[in-house]
């Protein structure tokens, strides 16, 4: 089939300044972003779903301990790590997606199961552990999720109070979560996110990434999305449910449709961060309105991007 198939995927946004990068750790950035694109494009060459590649595309970068999702995911006030995932496809705009768990090496996968096994979209807490654990789903100990400098971090931020975004000096803002969104052989979108939430929350707090239409949505009449920035504002400006909106009632392309939300509705509620995005026609969008974001994309146009700023 010579049908058109895009992958993007980001593994936050944020104060990201090469001032503050070594060499090294811009090289570590830009593996761990060139594994989970190549993963998860050689998937949608080999004919595997829209759904599959973000899939595997997001449960590379939650392997990685660089971002903050799986893996990497941050520290909460009480020094555990709870995790939200969520995924989504277009074609029957299906989703699945999972808050506050713990110990799940792929949270991703969790959301997904939570689509394809139950009747149910939104799972939370003790309840979604219980699902997870009836579904043999891969659990790993504390010490897996326990990073050095995210200890430090939270450290720093237990001293102050401050419920703090991912790996940053105090009151900069970075965050870490991780998506991909992509368009398959078969005209198939969707979108994948997963997340750490931010460094010493507490209450139970829950940011946009597992809330679909928020951090993440898919609708094959317009595009796949997934989010990353300051939860909350993404939640009051309902984000990625808004870049589809814009083009499906406003006819707008998938470049304004996301340019207007990013750059202007977020920004006029001083609201931080980007997202990526796929249409059906698999333009690929990587909009953000801080100062980087980790991203990739790759196209069967022969278009690939790996950048941080
Ligand atoms: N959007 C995520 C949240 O608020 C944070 C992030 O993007 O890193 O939980």
């Amino acid at each position: 089939m010579n049908n058109p198939i895009s992958i993007a995927i980001h593994g936050g946004a944020g104060t990201i300044l090469r001032s503050s990068m070594s060499p090294e750790k811009e090289a570590a950035y830009n593996a761990a972003l060139s594994l989970a694109l190549d993963a998860g494009y050689s998937a949608l060459e080999k004919g595997l779903s829209a759904l599959d590649a973000v899939e595997i595309a997001v449960c590379s970068l939650e392997d990685s301990p660089l971002f903050n999702a799986g893996r990497g995911a941050v520290f909460t006030h009480e020094g555990t790590h709870e995790m939200d995932a969520s995924i989504m496809e277009g074609a029957n705009r299906m989703g699945g997606a999972v808050t506050t768990i713990h110990g799940i090496k792929n949270p991703v996968k969790l959301a997904r199961l939570v689509m394809e096994q139950t009747e149910h979209v939104f799972l939370a807490g003790e309840g979604a552990m219980q699902f997870a654990k009836e579904q043999g789903i891969a659990l790993e100990p504390d010490a897996y999720f326990h990073d050095e400098l995210r200890y430090q971090q939270w450290q720093e931020s237990l001293k102050s109070d401050v419920v703090q975004l991912d790996h940053s000096p105090l009151k900069e803002n970075k965050f870490g979560t991780v998506g991909a969104v992509a368009l398959d052989q078969f005209g198939n979108l969707a979108a994948a996110t997963s997340t750490g939430g931010m460094t010493n929350k507490k209450f139970g707090r829950v940011g946009d990434s597992p809330m679909l239409g928020a951090g993440n949505y898919a609708n094959n009449k317009t595009c796949a999305v997934s989010c990353t920035g300051s939860g909350e504002f993404f939640i009051r400006a309902v984000v990625a449910y808004d870049v589809s909106c814009l083009m499906e009632y406003k006819g707008y392309t998938l470049a304004q449709a996301c340019r207007e939300v990013v750059q202007n509705r977020l920004m006029e509620i001083n609201g931080d961060g980007g997202l990526i995005a796929v249409d059906a026609q698999g333009n690929v969008c990587l909009e953000f309105n801080t100062d980087g974001m980790y991203r990739g994309m790759k196209k069967s146009t022969g278009e690939s991007e790996i950048a941080i700023y």
